[in-house]
């Protein structure tokens, strides 16, 4: 964790360190809210810390989130039979929240739809987005996975996903004109870093769209604490202001920002930011 202690800044530069004076201990856990998937953690004990700026909510706790990701997320987050659930959200047709975040998505890249454009999708889990999307329009699509079993898992259903992460710069010459990351920058402990990266393979003028975890909304909900938007795998949960302080620091152009109840319940806000000179 000393690594990580270093770090313990929050995107609108409140020093997290400063004992208690610019954060607040917001929630604590010492077991797994109910509905949090069984990540078989021996010692769980965390913390949710509150940034009295901005309001973004950064996790605090010794638990190797990092290591979720690399075989068994999949298996724990989906189940063992990936077809079925890929299946059961597909049939859910106008009731799932893919089927809108590909709405959003192509309402906003309207004047796209007919062009030659190369959509990146990082972290592309049970692939569904793009499995959608490769339905709608003919852009080049691929997507980015650590998840083994995610990456077998797109090959049955056609669609191209490379076994690798943003951080490992598997793209050398290829340039991007969309790069989607849906739920992900939650994920990782320094979600500015990875939109950093996201922007060196976008060409110039190219779009980043991203979806977060609204922490403002859920902590307003009465069962705010054992909802999904704080669950264990979650580094940040972000506001409005944090979110967009994330993607100004990156060096990307905050386009829209907005802040959604999804089919499923989730809270989510979502963005568009660009690539300007
Ligand atoms: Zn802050």
């Amino acid at each position: 964790m000393t690594k990580s202690k270093k770090n313990q800044k929050c995107f609108c530069f409140s020093n997290l360190k400063k004992k208690n004076k610019n954060t607040e201990l917001f929630y604590e856990y010492y077991s797994a809210p109910p509905l949090e998937p069984n990540y078989n953690i021996k010692y769980y004990k965390r913390k949710i810390m509150k940034c009295k700026f901005c309001g973004h909510f950064t996790a605090k706790h010794k638990i190797k989130v990092n290591e979720f990701y690399k075989k068994n997320y999949s298996i724990i987050a989906h189940g063992k039979n990936m077809i079925k659930k890929f299946r059961k959200i597909n049939s859910l047709k106008s009731k799932s929240d893919n089927h809108h975040r590909v709405k959003r998505i192509l309402s906003y890249f309207r004047n796209y739809k007919k062009k030659d454009i190369n959509l990146l999708d990082v972290g592309s889990g049970l692939s569904i987005f793009l499995y959608e999307l490769k339905k709608k329009v003919n852009w080049k699509l691929t997507g980015l996975e650590p998840d083994i079993n995610f990456v077998r898992f797109a090959k049955k259903i056609k669609v191209n996903v490379i076994h690798s992460n943003l951080k490992s710069n598997i793209f050398k010459k290829e340039k991007f004109n969309i790069i989607s990351m849906n739920k992900i920058i939650e994920h990782v402990k320094e979600p500015v870093k990875l939109l950093k990266i996201s922007k060196k393979l976008l060409i110039q003028n190219g779009y980043v769209y991203i979806e977060v975890p609204d922490g403002y909304t859920a902590s307003k909900h009465k069962k705010g604490k054992f909802r999904e938007e704080f669950f264990v795998d979650h580094l940040h949960v972000f506001t409005r202001r944090s979110l967009k302080k994330c993607i100004e620091l990156a060096g990307l152009k905050l386009l829209n920002l907005k802040s959604i109840k999804e089919k499923s319940g989730k809270y989510t806000l979502f963005a568009f930011a660009k690539k300007a000179a």
